[in-house]
């Protein structure tokens, strides 16, 4: 395998003292049981994937773009009581981010882009709070899960280890994947409240009350080739996005009519 420039932890001060990077991007996940059959590092193996792939399209176009470490803790709240998911405080991210952010800031990196791959991860207003410190850093999120839609890939994506996430682990790493005979059915409660199912009002779910096999979504249509086409559509299209956006000035963010 060779050096990739764009991947932090593979580069080199004699790469990185040579190329003027403009944009950062910071991949955040989460450790947690995935179903039965699914590494508990799953949100953090795709983002690894997913970063690195993303910063190789952009690179190609000549944006220079780096991918940070992923961070590999998120927020579990909801699933205190499933051993081993370990939860890190939305205050916490949020100091994690500031302390990102300032470093970036004061080497004159001033695109930050969080590329969140978990679901009880929400960085809006932590990119709020600390951009309101961090005044001259661009700073954005991107849920990778919503840039596609995934109907479109996948018969029943599911929200967590389900088809989706299956296939991706098929796709990136699947010597980490039980057989599929082995996962759970992904059966998941919904509310006794009408509201609540229907998404306007929220509440967060108690996980062991929702699901029996921590998996929310019916694996067993996944397949590698399914992982594939999804991961190269959506890598384009982030990919795409960070060579747009690295180079486009700070100054000329807003469409001047
Ligand atoms: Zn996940």
């Amino acid at each position: 395998m060779s050096i990739r420039p764009y991947v932090l932890t593979e580069t080199n001060w004699k790469s990185v003292s040579e190329t003027d990077f403009g944009t950062a991007v910071l991949p955040w996940g989460a450790i947690e049981a995935h179903n039965t059959h699914l590494p508990y590092g799953t949100d953090n193996i795709q983002l690894d994937r997913i970063a690195a792939d993303a910063c190789a399209v952009a690179w190609e176009r000549g944006a220079r773009v780096i991918a940070l470490p992923t961070v590999p803790y998120g927020v579990n709240t909801g699933q205190s009581d499933i051993p081993l998911d370990l939860n890190m405080m939305p205050s916490t991210q949020q100091a994690l981010l500031g302390d990102i952010a300032q470093a970036l800031e004061g080497q004159n990196i001033l695109k930050l882009v969080v590329l969140n791959g978990h679901g009880g991860n929400n960085f809006r207003q932590m990119i709020r709070e600390v951009g309101f410190h961090r005044s001259k850093l661009f700073i954005c999120e991107i849920n990778w899960f919503k840039v596609l839609d995934a109907k479109l890939y996948f018969e029943d994506p599911g929200d967590h280890a389900g088809e989706l996430e299956t296939s991706l682990i098929l796709e990136i790493a699947p010597e980490l994947a039980l057989p599929l005979d082995q996962a759970g059915s992904g059966a998941a409660r919904p509310w006794a409240i009408a509201g609540l199912n229907e998404g306007w009002a929220w509440a967060e779910r108690r996980w062991s009350e929702v699901t029996e096999d921590t998996g929310v979504g019916d694996p067993r249509a996944a397949s590698k080739a399914k992982g594939r086409l999804f991961l190269d559509a959506l890598t384009r299209k982030i990919g795409d996005f960070l060579a747009e956006l690295d180079s486009t000035p700070i100054n000329a963010i807003y469409k001047r009519q």
